[in-house]
Order: C-alpha cells, then structure tokens, then sequence
C-alpha cells in the first residue's frame, strides 16, 4: 500500500515551516505530492490534472494564517477543494414527479445495482414513508430477477415480477400501470448490465428511459473500479442524462478515488454510499469524510481490513487482556471499538435489536447525529499518524491543527474526541474488563 498523502504532506510541512505565504517554488513539490497520491487512491489521469491545477490557482498567494505553515495550509486547501468537488449539488433522492416517481438505475454487472435498488427501496420507506415498488428489466440472467425479488422483501417493498421471456420495454410499462393502479409512490427500475460496455445494451437503456421518463437516473459505480471507472462512466453519460451517482463498496479497502473521477466526468451528484453488502449498508455520501479518506487513509486499511476479515475475535481478546493489566488502552482501540460498532451496522441497527423499553428510552436520541458524531470522530483519528495514535500524549497544537485540517474539522473537535479518550482511559482502567456496553453508550454520545 502506497504511502498516505498526508504523511507525506506533514514531511513537507516540516520542511516549508516558517514561510508565510504559498508561493510558486514551495508550491511546486507539495502539488507533484498531491498529484501523485489522487494517481495512488485511483483517480483518473486527466482528472488529476484539473484538479491540482484548480488547487494550485487557488493556493497561490495566500497569505499563510496565524501559526500555520504554507504545507498545512495547502493541505487545508486540497481537502476543502476536494470535498467541494465531490460534496457539490448533493441532495436526497427527488421523487418529485406524478406519482409513481421512477428511478432508474444504470451501471454494469456487479456494480451492485440489484442489491443498491433494494437499500434504497428501504431507505425511501424508512425515511421518506413511501410506498415502493421494484422491478427487474434483466431478462438477460433470471437469477438476477430472483435476487431482485428476494432483497426486495428484505426490504419491505413490493417486487413486480418479470420473466426472461419479456422484452424490457414491456415490463416497463406493465410496472408503471401496476404502480399507477395500486397508488405506488415510487418505482425503482432495476437494469441489466453488462461486464464491459455494450452497444446494444445501451440502446435498450435509452428506450427504457425513453418510455419510464424517470425523475431521477442513478449510476450505479464500484469504488474498486479505480481508473476504468472513468470510461464507465463516460460511456453511461453519453448515453442518459444521469441525475445521481451511487458509489457502492465504499467498505473496501479502495482509496475510493473513484469518486472524484466520476464525479467529475458525469457532473452528476454523488447522492449515496454502498458500504456493505447488507440492506441496511446504504449511506448518504459524506464528502468531507470521504476527501479524509482520499487524503489520509494510509496505515488506517489495515486496521479496516482486520476489523473486517473477522479478526475481531482476536483484537478483542488482545483488547481485553490490555484491560485486565489496566495499561495500553490507545487510540487504535478506541478506533476499533467504533469501526467495529460500524461493521454491526451503527447504532439504529443496534437499536432495531433492542427490546422495545429500551429503544422507547433510547428513542430521545438523536440517532442521526449520533452516528455523524462517530463518523467524525473516526476521521479525527483516521488523520493521526500510527505513532500519534500509540502516544496521543504526544498530540500537542502543532499536531492537532494538522489532525484537524486533515479530517476537515476544527481543532476544538480534535481537543474533545482527545478529552473523551482520556476519560475512557482512565474509566477501562478503573474497570479492569468487563463493561463494554457501557463504553459503546459513551461513544455514542
Ligand atoms: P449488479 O450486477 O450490478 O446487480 O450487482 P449486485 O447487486 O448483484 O452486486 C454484486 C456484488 O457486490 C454482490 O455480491 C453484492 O453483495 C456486492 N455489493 C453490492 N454493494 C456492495 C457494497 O456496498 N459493499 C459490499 N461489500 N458489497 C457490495
């Protein structure tokens, strides 16, 4: 794995410390750094191009603020730029349209159509109160109808049943007069897809969308498709006016890339995140947390990976045998501890399990801001080195103004997450083991 960009933007920034303004010659090293790890985490060529062109015009000139180095201040740059550009124009799903609203989804096979049209069927019943209705145009594979039908029920919507034996255009139609007739607020239209581009399947997504007229025409996107992404998506904007953007399989260990490219090739907004293969792994794309990601993943994908791959079992028990002596509690664990509470699905999935006193209890908070407040935490300590993480009695001013720039936050919220930690410490070590549900409701708070 490449090195992060912000190891080697604070290298930089050591060097550059003292001078006040960015200018032409500091300039040019930090930029060739930048330019090199947008090309590492996967984003396309003449994407990179553009973007560090746009960063440099941007930064050239600026007076340095207070205390901070030209280094940290392009750091603080390239991550506002970058969340701007992939941040810009979002919005939820429109479903304003005579009812039912149709959304089509477009992209290739395994981009995660299927299974990205039945999490947003859950997330427009769940959220939005609609009443939804899917169906399948993929009479290409009949596996694909079947795995329609069953993650549809996962997700309390109703399926329109289709057979490989139909044209797509009529399927279409029978779906939107049975929508119309039952009072469905919305349909989503599940598509084929092919492994590589293809005329004649292109064709046919032009005529469904032709005769569905959508309100909004979703690209569907695999964030590990790093540089081919890019003529993916091309070849999908040329041919329908895409209206969003899903990056699914954000929960792998890509730099996620991806998105800025797409972002920038379509003009579309990226509106959603797949980040597991579960109904509920649907998120709204956070896209200052994501230029955290692009900017300073680093060490922090092996910690994922683990988490991941199911070595829980085992970094809970070394967890649990730090508790017993009472020392080592770090950063890591505290990072763990959220990552694996992500990997449970975040808290509202938690609270779906719980009896339902508790969750009338639990129900006064707000569970929305809770999980933002444990996202931007793990972008705190996302952007700290692996040695901070250890020691974060080490995390001085300097430190923590680079932690912030680097997570996109202010330094107060760097300060706190670091109070909280302390706290936490000293109350494992008064624990000694044992307890953990109540560490997980003060993370959550
Ligand atoms: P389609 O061919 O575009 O309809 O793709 P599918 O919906 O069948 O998904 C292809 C594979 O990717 C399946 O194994 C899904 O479980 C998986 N998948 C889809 N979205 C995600 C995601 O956000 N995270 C992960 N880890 N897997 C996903």
């Amino acid at each position: 794995m490449a090195s992060a960009l912000s190891d080697k933007l604070s290298r930089l920034v050591k060097q550059m410390r003292g001078q006040a303004r960015i200018t032409e010659d500091n300039v040019q090293e930090m930029l060739r750094e930048v330019r090199m790890a947008l090309l590492e985490a996967d984003v396309a060529l003449a994407v990179v191009r553009d973007f560090v062109a746009r960063v440099k015009e941007k930064a050239l000139g600026q007076e340095v603020m207070g205390s901070l180095s030209p280094g940290q201040a392009l750091v603080g740059i390239v991550h506002r730029e970058l969340a701007a550009t992939m941040g810009e124009g979002v919005s939820d799903i429109n479903l304003a349209a005579q009812p039912p609203a149709v959304i089509l989804m477009a992209g290739l096979q395994g981009a995660g159509k299927t299974t990205t049209t039945a999490k947003l069927a859950k997330h427009l019943i769940e959220k939005r109160k609609k009443k939804v209705l899917t169906v399948s145009g993929d009479v290409y594979r009949p596996a694909a109808i079947e795995q329609l039908k069953t993650v549809t029920k996962q997700a309390g919507a109703e399926w329109f049943p289709s057979t490989p034996d139909q044209k797509p255009a009529d399927i279409a139609r029978a779906a939107i007069d049975y929508a119309k007739k039952q009072y469905f607020d919305v349909l989503l239209v599940d598509t084929a897809g092919r492994l590589a581009i293809d005329e004649v399947l292109m064709r046919e997504i032009q005529e469904l969308h032709g005769i569905l007229k959508p309100v909004e025409t979703l690209f569907v996107v695999d964030a590990m498709q790093g540089q081919d992404a890019v003529n993916t998506a091309k070849a999908f904007k040329e041919a329908l006016p895409l209206t969003g953007i899903i990056l699914t399989k954000l929960d792998g260990d890509s730099r996620g890339g991806a998105a800025l490219s797409v972002r920038q090739v379509t003009g579309a907004p990226i509106k959603f995140a797949g980040v597991s293969e579960k109904i509920d792994g649907l998120e709204v794309f956070d896209a200052e947390r994501h230029a955290g990601r692009i900017l300073g993943m680093g060490d922090i994908v092996a910690l994922v990976e683990q988490v991941q791959a199911g070595v829980d079992v085992e970094s809970a028990q070394k967890l649990a045998a730090k508790l017993k002596s009472g020392t080592g509690f770090d950063l890591n664990d505290f990072l763990a501890q959220i990552q694996q509470m992500k990997s449970m699905g975040g808290l509202s999935s938690l609270m779906d399990k719980m009896p339902a006193q508790m969750q009338a209890k639990a129900g006064q908070v707000d569970m929305d801001k809770a999980e933002r407040d444990i996202r931007r935490k793990e972008g705190i300590i996302c952007s700290m080195t692996a040695h901070e993480r250890r020691k974060p009695e080490i995390i001085k001013a300097t430190r923590k103004r680079r932690i912030a720039a680097g997570a996109g936050v202010h330094v107060q919220e760097v300060n706190r997450l670091l109070n909280e930690f302390e706290q936490m410490q000293t109350m494992m070590k008064k624990m000694k083991g044992g307890g953990l549900m109540k560490m997980m409701k003060r993370m959550g708070g």
